[in-house]
């Protein structure tokens, strides 16, 4: 299974890229580090940005020719959509859409624009994906060291026949092909990418995090305690499960936290927390997630702002700050 539908290096034509031109729309995180490598790969790259954006020094101080997103659309054989997902619907229609022509390739680094039909691209135009399966810094870094990040790919429309052939290349030259590149579609890319961060990576691990230093804070324990205890060693395990799986982990921790973990974790996700991330799913695979985060946007994102606001106002943020400036050795790491 692990080795199913995997292409390499040696699967890949990059000569499929010959003789044409890929725009990429956003110079952001994805944005940056696919426009770099292409170009270290030897293909012929214009990036596409906002007039007024702050990324086109960076862009051209990197030897980039930058034009404006319509320009660049129109310019490319190959047009990669880098921008942030909740925006592309509108950019598409007033910037986009007229620039991609019959023959040409559109591209998505994530499957939901098309999977949640914020774009609909005419018969004649190919349309296929490549997401990196890390933040664009990564993609950037591992290329240059040589490496790569693993890739999804997907061809969400044929129309010339050489779509895939294309894709392929396109995931090869940014760093793909060097760690693997892995066959799906739109759809599933869409669904499980949004299902991990909302149930487990982003909304599922941040609430859990809080609720643990909660309990702690609420029976009367020390705050520093209930931050080192609830989020500080989360990276940790988190590190020992990423380089070593669930039972490298269990293997790394003593026998009083491996039996903690077995008998216990099981009472915090529960019946119901597994219920939920079923709604969860329900929600995105019917749409209804991509409609409720598609209105957000365009009725101001007031209440994505007030969140964000009270997120920034919980107490474990003030201790983890003051914690945090104990430990000069944790920095950013991208
Ligand atoms: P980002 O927010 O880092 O960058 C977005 C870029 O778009 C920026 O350069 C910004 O200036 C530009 N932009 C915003 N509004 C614009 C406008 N109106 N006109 C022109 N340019 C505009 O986004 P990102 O994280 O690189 O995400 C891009 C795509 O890659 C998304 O589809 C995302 O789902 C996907 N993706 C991201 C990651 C990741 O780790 N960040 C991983 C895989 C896939
Ligand atoms: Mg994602």
């Amino acid at each position: 299974m692990a080795d199913e539908g995997i292409f390499y290096d040696k699967d890949a034509d990059l000569a499929a890229l010959d003789g044409k031109t890929v725009a990429i729309l956003g110079y952001g995180s994805q944005g940056h580090a696919h426009a770099l490598n292409l170009r270290d790969s030897g293909v012929d790259v214009v990036v596409g940005l906002r007039e007024n954006s702050e990324s086109r020094r960076e862009a051209e101080s990197e030897g980039l020719t930058v034009l404006d997103v319509a320009d660049a659309a129109s310019r490319g054989d190959v047009v990669m959509v880098l921008l942030p997902d909740e925006r592309q619907a509108e950019i598409w229609s007033a910037e986009i859409a007229d620039g991609i022509a019959d023959g040409n390739l559109l591209m998505f680094a994530h499957g939901f624009s098309i999977r949640f039909g914020q774009i609909e691209a005419p018969a004649g135009v190919d349309i296929g994906m490549v997401a990196p399966k890390g933040p664009g810094h990564l993609v950037r870094r591992q290329y240059v060291e040589g490496r790569g990040v693993p890739c999804l790919m997907a061809v969400e429309q044929d129309a010339t026949g050489n779509a895939r052939e294309l894709v392929l290349a396109y995931a090869s030259a940014i760093g793909g092909g060097r760690a693997g590149i892995i066959e799906t579609n739109f759809s599933d890319e869409a669904e499980t990418d949004l299902f991990g961060e909302q149930a487990v990576l982003c909304g599922g691990a941040t609430e859990l995090v809080q609720a643990g230093f909660e309990t702690l804070v609420e029976a009367g324990y020390d705050p520093r305690l209930a931050y080192f205890e609830c989020l500080h060693e989360l990276k940790l395990i988190v590190d020992l499960m990423y380089e070593k799986g669930i039972q490298g982990m269990r293997h790394s921790i003593s026998n009083t936290a491996e039996y903690g973990d077995m008998t216990r974790g099981s009472k915090v996700i529960g019946p119901e927390s597994r219920a939920a991330m079923k709604e969860i799913l329900a929600d995105i695979q019917s749409g209804d997630f991509a409609k409720e985060w598609i209105a957000e946007n365009q009725a101001g994102g007031e209440n994505f702002d007030r969140m964000r606001k009270e997120g920034a106002d919980h107490q474990i943020e003030k201790v983890g700050g003051g914690l945090r400036s104990m430990m000069p050795w944790i920095e950013t790491e991208f």
